[in-house]
């Protein structure tokens, strides 16, 4: 270990007293006991909240939903008043903070740092205000923790033996959240559904370049979240927080999103789209922030730095709950009238914040491996110097937003997903014609490799006309003027990064269904040329501004299809319409 760390470790002692010095039963964790050295296992884990659960009354355990595989995912509730009913918990105005540990199983600092959390709240060791009600996920990647290994984060300096990063299904869970190909985010998104919570936090382990600070901090782009709430978290929580832990004595900074290895250059604030938990989350109006502690500091600790910044929330959260409920309901109310919605985002290079980073000067030296140069962080040369910040975001991409969608009843797995996340949908009582704008899609690149279990759409280009379309009964009707307006935008218009059509959920509509026999359409064709002066003004056309057209037969007979009654009108017209 580094010497430089000494004095914050022992602060981490005489500020958390409870680790590995009172000794508890059986209420002493596998952290505890092995020294800093081991996680628990899901087992160990879920055992422990079940004590807890029996032994004090301020704390209640209960299934959540369930993983991939059917196995239960639990959620862990601490109310200071011992009151579970979460309709008395909105009516009071308390404040849920959700707390999400080993979404990768293989970052296991919260699962350990919640479990202290827990016991110390209960025991009384850690004040948790009554106008906060703790929402705590003791492991989330149900699959990933049971694939428990000693090698998966071949990079990270500990525990012994962790999860995996990979779910039941191999999947990123952190990356589900639009998708919901996997049980857990389905019970994730259910759980939100139900108890709104107002703050959310995830607890990982960064990867990347090597630097002094133990602790780094996402908030979720607060451009994105946008309005009081963004401007209250990035203007007043955050700096807070930073605040706080400072004084507990952590040089906490921005997470260092720098994958080139030259922190100390600057770096720009990550940008987490609707597909990860905080960008989700984001779309209801929830302030998110992602702890990253730094993966080659010691596991102990990480894991006390995981269960410190989670008390300097809980105090922050609590000194600012009244107005934490103010800024979420005045832009609820605002979202209601707000007729442009960004779509994506880049960063704004015009503004920055200077941020004090403590790095390790960086060198090559030659490679045992290759014998080329390989990098090297020198921990005899450490540096502190003031580095640039880009966390604003300016949109690049907006859309005005309907009155309503309507989408026909057969796309099951978007309907059922809109369900999920408490979408108002009316079915069409009878059938009905309805005047709507119609998107077609003109052109879209495919990733090449699969991503996440999808090939993903991208640079979409669409053109619209209005279309007068027979709706049938039970086909759904979405007023825009709902909680979810902001999820629905973002999910269902098709240019959206993050759409539904970006993850393939529309795919059916990109292949054409029937064609036509040439030698039969020929004399069709013939007769709709003979009756209709502009479609063989416009063939005449192609044909002479088009030489390969002009002497390809089948290409001018398709061209006649296409623009006939006998194409099937479909075929690329996006399927979820819009009532301007
Ligand atoms: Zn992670």
């Amino acid at each position: 270990m580094n010497k430089r760390w000494l004095p914050l470790l022992l602060l981490s002692f005489t500020l958390s007293p409870t680790y590995a010095q009172e000794k508890n039963d059986d209420l002493t964790t596998p952290f505890e006991t092995s020294g800093g050295k081991k996680t628990a296992t899901l087992k160990q884990a879920i055992d422990f909240y079940k004590k807890l659960d029996v032994r004090y009354t301020t704390l209640q355990m209960e299934k959540a939903g369930n993983a991939d595989g059917g196995y239960p995912v639990n959620v862990v509730y601490f109310s200071t008043d011992g009151d579970f009913n979460k309709t008395h918990w909105q009516k009071e105005g308390k404040i849920v903070i959700l707390i999400n540990n080993g979404i990768h199983a293989g970052e296991p600092d919260g699962v350990d740092a919640s479990m202290l959390l827990a016991r110390d709240a209960a025991q009384g060791k850690i004040a948790i205000p009554e106008n906060i009600v703790l929402a705590i996920i003791p492991a989330y990647n149900i699959g990933g923790i049971l694939n428990r290994n000693s090698f998966s984060r071949a990079t990270q300096n500990g525990p012994e033996s962790y999860g995996f990063r990979g779910n039941g299904q191999n999947l990123d869970l952190n990356r589900d959240f639009i998708k919901c190909d996997a049980n857990e985010t389905k019970t994730m998104q259910q759980l939100f559904m139900a108890l709104d919570p107002a703050v959310f936090i995830d607890n990982h382990v960064s990867d990347g370049a090597d630097y002094q600070h133990l602790m780094t901090l996402i908030e979720t782009q607060h451009n994105k979240l946008g309005g009081k709430t963004g401007d209250f978290m990035h203007n007043t929580l955050t700096p807070s927080l930073f605040k706080d832990m400072k004084k507990m004595g952590y040089d906490m900074v921005p997470y260092v999103n720098n994958f080139d290895n030259t922190p100390e250059n600057g770096w720009t604030a990550f940008n987490e789209p609707p597909r990860f938990a905080t960008g989700y989350m984001a779309l209801f109006q929830a302030i998110g922030f992602v702890a990253e502690t730094h993966m080659l500091k010691p596991y102990q600790d990480r894991v006390i730095a995981t269960l410190d910044l989670m008390k300097c929330l809980v105090k922050e959260v609590s000194k600012n709950a009244e107005t934490i409920n103010q800024v979420r309901a005045a832009d609820r109310l605002a979202l209601q009238s707000k007729k442009e919605f960004p779509l994506d985002w880049k960063v704004d290079s015009s503004k920055h914040d200077m941020v004090s980073f403590h790095g390790y000067a960086s060198t090559h030296k030659p490679s045992e491996v290759s014998g080329l140069p390989r990098l090297f962080y020198d921990h005899a040369k450490p540096y502190t110097c003031d580095v640039p910040f880009y966390s604003d975001y300016k949109p690049t991409q907006s859309v005005k937003a309907p009155t309503a969608y309507i989408i026909p009843r057969a796309w099951n797995a978007v309907i059922s997903r809109l369900k999920r996340n408490n979408v108002d949908m009316k079915p069409l009582p009878r059938d009905t014609t309805i005047s709507v704008t119609a998107y077609h899609i003109e052109n879209y690149e495919t990733s090449k490799h699969p991503y996440e279990k999808h090939y993903l759409h991208y640079s979409v280009k669409v053109t619209t006309d209005v279309n007068v379309i027979k709706f049938k009964k039970g086909d759904f009707l979405i007023m825009l003027n709902q909680p979810a307006k902001r999820y629905l935008i973002e999910t269902l218009e098709p240019t959206a990064p993050d759409a539904f059509f970006a993850w393939n959920f529309f795919d059916g509509i990109l292949q054409q269904k029937e064609g036509f026999s040439d030698y039969v359409f020929e004399d069709k064709a013939a007769e709709m040329l003979r009756n209709d002066a502009q479609l063989r003004r416009s063939l005449e056309e192609k044909k002479s501004s088009d030489t390969a057209f002009a002497h390809n037969a089948f290409a001018q007979l398709d061209y006649v299809y296409k623009h006939s009654p006998y194409f099937e009108p479909v075929y690329l017209r996006y399927p979820v319409y819009r009532v301007e």
